[in-house]
């Protein structure tokens, strides 16, 4: 038996990185997948069971909205959704444009946003679901350069408790992930000697992997273990932040 059997799981960003990692866990624990990216799913993943994938950009409402109406139309439900899709620039305050700061919220804050307000009316139909939403640590500890996706992030964070409170009566539990560095594409381009650097400024000297990520999602996702979080943001963070 696994932790998931026979549930259905969306997961946005699934095609690379926390997102990808957190699609193998929950499919090797029996889930249904249904996998959203701005990018076509890499072969792999395609394998990986019962698996429905939506090209699908997490800033256009309508678009969020079809393919969960897709979602709940070929597998009859939804029990999980994981938002995952996010984006990262960097940028001094100083330099950055409205434009620049409007994109990163469109996708890291309203891209979130978009995919809990049209998943999470079939969890409360059903009477139970789990939201999990990939914020940041920075959205805790904040980080020059990037004040759009700390505000973004943060509020990921603020989203995930107003979620909480409304949608707990109704048997939806929502929580929030807030990983440090993580070694995945989207830090990927950064200079080697930064990641030396910031590596060595962790306790645990060293980034995490998404497969290290991935578990925390399914603790969310699963019972009994995720049963009683509402409204909280973990941290699998090798030691960045300590709230
Ligand atoms: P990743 O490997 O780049 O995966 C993110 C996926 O989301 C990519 O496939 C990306 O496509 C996709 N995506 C981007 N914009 C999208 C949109 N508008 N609609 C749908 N999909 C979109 O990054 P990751 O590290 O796994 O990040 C996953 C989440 O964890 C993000 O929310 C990120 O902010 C958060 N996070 C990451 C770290 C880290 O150190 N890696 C730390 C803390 C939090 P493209 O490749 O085309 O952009």
């Amino acid at each position: 038996m696994g932790a998931l059997d026979g549930q259905v799981a969306v997961i946005t960003g699934a095609s690379s990185g926390i997102g990808a990692a957190t699609a193998r866990l929950f499919a090797a624990e029996g889930a249904r997948l249904a996998l959203l990216d701005v990018n076509p799913v890499p072969g792999d993943l395609l394998g990986l069971g019962e698996v429905t994938t939506h090209v699908t950009d997490v800033t256009d409402a309508a678009a969020v909205e079809r393919a969960m109406a897709e979602v709940a139309e070929r597998h009859g439900r939804i029990d999980v959704l994981v938002s995952s899709a996010g984006i990262l620039d960097r940028v001094p305050f100083l330099e950055m444009s409205p434009e620049r700061f409007d994109h990163i919220i469109a996708v890291d804050l309203r891209g979130v946003f978009l995919a809990a307000r049209y998943a999470a009316p079939y969890m409360v139909e059903a009477g139970r679901g789990r939201i999990i939403n990939i914020a940041s640590q920075l959205g805790i500890k904040g980080g020059a350069g990037l004040a759009h996706y700390v505000a973004a992030k943060a509020g990921v964070i603020g989203l995930t408790k107003a979620l909480a409170l409304e949608l707990a009566p109704m048997g939806v539990l929502v929580n929030a992930i807030a990983p440090g560095p993580i070694e995945t594409p989207l830090i990927g381009g950064r200079p080697e000697e930064w990641k030396r650097e910031k590596a060595a400024e962790l306790p645990l000297g060293r980034f995490g992997r998404p497969e290290e990520v991935a578990p925390t999602a399914l603790l969310l996702a699963s019972s009994p273990g995720g049963d009683i979080y509402v409204g909280q943001t973990l941290g699998p963070n090798s030691g960045d932040v300590m709230p």
